[in-house]
């Protein structure tokens, strides 16, 4: 191997519960280790830049995943070119999906890779609407979400990556109505003008109850959450009987002002705030199922999820939005971007 180290973000310091700056983290040389049996030494093209790397960035645990280390790399998911193998299954110039971006070169297990096929569409699409992005929509959607043709659908955070995807799935599978949120008027009217959703709000001028009175003004059936807070409220006056909530992801909670939910000593204390447990009532009043998924429990779905979208894509029936970084030093940069709104679609950083 011509290269024993190669460039990676690591964590610097901890980051302050006000959140990651730029100078928590750092570019380094990390040693790339001897390749076993049963193993890939992959050129990183692209990488996944997730909102719940946030999470990670903390000191407490999410229950779901690991914390990042001080003085460690990032990790995360991303797209490469196999370029040495010691695995039949993945011969050199294979491209995989992995677990090991945030570096330009990783060592990767075979049996943690998947083989995609560039073909079917564009590397950068197999990370976004066609990867995990993709397909956390389509479980939320239609498992946790349980939707059903002729429904209205809210979808908040809707200029992202999941978020799109949701509109857009839920418009081709028969909604009668698409309505999203998203900061900003140019990306809350992108939502109508460039991804056919029937209606949409921008939540930093208009609160949810007002843009779900005036988008939705018959109610909805199904909210599909990645924000909480006051639009997750907002979503349960305006659910109908037996409306659904597919709990995703709670990205206002990162928002400075935001009560402290996840910390050590909100659980420890029970300190996590009261004031919106009362609007619960509305899931008693009107039957609603709220139910939280983490994507990676719905592998089973995955098959028709990918034989579904890649013949959306094929059609030119689904629009796949992507901010692309250049550059691993930027990555730092595009993750507080992520959190802040400056991507439309999936954030991405091209690595090469
Ligand atoms: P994304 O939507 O592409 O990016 C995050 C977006 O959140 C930003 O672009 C920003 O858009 C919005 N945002 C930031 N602060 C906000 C606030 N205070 N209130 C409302 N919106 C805010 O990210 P993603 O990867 O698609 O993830 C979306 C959500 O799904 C996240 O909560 C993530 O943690 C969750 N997720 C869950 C799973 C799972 O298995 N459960 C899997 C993947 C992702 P604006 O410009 O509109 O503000």
């Amino acid at each position: 191997m011509a290269s024993t180290t190669t460039r990676a973000v690591i964590l610097a310091r901890q980051t302050q519960v006000s959140g990651p700056v730029l100078e928590d983290f750092a570019v380094a040389d990390i040693a790339v280790p001897a390749l076993e049996v049963g193993q890939l030494l992959v050129r990183n093209a692209y990488m996944s830049v997730d909102p719940s790397m946030r999470g990670r960035l903390e000191p407490t645990e999410k229950h779901y995943t690991t914390n990042f280390i001080v003085g460690q790399p990032l990790d995360g998911a991303a797209i490469g070119e196999v370029i040495v193998s010691n695995d039949e299954r993945f011969p050199v110039g294979t491209h995989v999906r992995h677990r090991l971006g945030w570096r330009e070169l990783a060592v990767v297990d075979a049996a943690s890779a998947t083989a995609v096929d560039a073909s079917v569409a564009p590397l950068n699409t197999w990370l976004g609407i066609l990867g995990q992005t993709g397909f956390t929509a389509w479980a939320g959607l239609l498992r946790t979400g349980e939707f059903r043709v002729g429904e209205t659908v809210f979808v908040s955070a809707a200029g992202g990556a999941v978020g799109s995807a949701v509109g857009q799935f839920a418009r081709l599978l028969g909604a009668s109505r698409v309505v999203g949120s998203a900061g900003g008027a140019a990306k809350s009217a992108m939502l109508v003008d460039e991804l056919g959703f029937d209606a949409s709000f921008d939540y930093r001028t208009e609160s949810g109850a007002d843009g779900l009175a005036r988008c939705a003004p018959e109610g909805i059936d199904v909210y599909f959450d990645n924000v909480g807070g006051e639009q997750l409220v907002a979503a349960l006056y305006a659910l109908r009987q037996n409306g659904r909530v597919a709990l995703c992801g709670m990205i206002s909670n990162f928002a400075a002002d935001a009560p402290k939910t996840d910390t050590a000593e909100a659980v420890e204390d029970k300190v996590a705030p009261k004031q919106d447990i009362g609007h619960l009532i509305q899931i008693v009043l009107k039957r609603i199922t709220m139910r939280g998924f983490i994507v990676r429990d719905h592998e089973d779905m995955r098959p028709e999820f990918e034989r579904q979208v890649s013949g959306w894509l094929r059609n030119g029936q689904l629009v796949s939005k992507d901010t692309i970084v250049d550059g691993l030093a930027n990555a730092p940069e595009a993750l507080l971007g992520v959190m802040a709104g400056r991507n439309t679609g999936k954030m991405l950083v091209n690595v090469g």
